[in-house]
């Protein structure tokens, strides 16, 4: 145990003996005796904050359950936001400008103090990769349909809309652990799938990801995370990698690949 641990279990003594009143359970009435609520800790606000879900959490059902979708947001991606905003509070106190687009903040990640960079990857990882997953999902018979020249690319670099499928929901199954299945338009302009541990994207380049992983624009990518299907498909992941296939926002995946193709 360290001595802030050690403190804290001593002063919650206290509070217990304090808020017990007297003898007989009432509570002191004198408001000198009172103690004050201590002050909570004010947690980090910025610079980066979870952005809304763009749906109902049970807009994606039946692929992915509501609680799922509650907890996903409102707990997991959250926790990304609020543990990235307190691991670079002490470094924008002593001076650091971030970038408020997390899509580039995370290419500049090899720039910061070597101590924090494993923080703020899997953190600003999470955090980028989540904002970006929510956009990717619509309700079923909302999401549109490939764009024809997205068709046609998916075609011509893997082979049909089939074997591309099969191939992206190969990736996320084979992910040993937890991690991201992705489709992605490289620097050379071609499409291709790939896979990233934990929460690194395809965006933050060879130099901030594990070895091997590919560098590109991601434009269609599945959270094979646990956490992303566990309440509804336990075990299934292939289940979840097939359902999901309902609630794809091909508006937006085509909209993101034509982005790309002009960059
Ligand atoms: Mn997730």
């Amino acid at each position: 145990m360290d001595a802030s641990l050690n403190r804290r279990s001593f002063l919650g003594s206290v509070a217990v003996v304090a808020a017990a009143g007297n003898a007989f359970g009432q509570a002191q009435k004198s408001p000198g005796l009172t103690p004050a609520p201590p002050p909570a800790p004010p947690a980090p606000t910025g610079p980066f904050t979870l952005p809304p879900l763009p749906y109902p959490p049970d807009a994606l059902e039946p692929s992915i359950d509501a609680e799922t979708m509650r907890i996903h947001h409102g707990k997991h991606h959250a926790a990304y936001v609020n543990n990235l905003n307190a691991a670079l509070a002490p470094l924008i106190a002593g001076g650091l400008t971030v970038d408020p687009d997390i899509d580039v903040f995370i290419t500049k990640i090899s720039t910061l103090p070597a101590d924090k960079q494993t923080a703020v990857r899997n953190n600003g990882g999470g955090h980028a990769n989540h904002s970006l997953f929510w956009k990717l999902l619509a309700p079923k018979g909302k999401g549109g349909e490939p764009s024809k020249d997205l068709v046609a690319a998916i075609d011509r670099d893997l082979g049909g809309m089939d074997k591309f499928k099969e191939a992206i929901e190969k990736a996320g199954a084979a992910r040993f652990g937890s991690g991201w299945s992705w489709l992605i338009v490289t620097p050379e302009k071609k499409l291709a799938i790939v896979s990233t541990p934990n929460q690194d994207s395809p965006l933050m380049g060879d130099a901030q990801m594990e070895k091997n992983a590919a560098t590109g624009t991601p434009i269609l990518g599945i959270d094979v995370w646990e956490h992303a299907y566990y309440l509804k498909y336990q075990n299934r992941r292939p289940d979840y990698l097939k359902a999901i296939w309902d609630v794809v926002n091909w508006n937006e995946v085509s909209s993101r690949y034509a982005k790309a193709m002009q960059k």
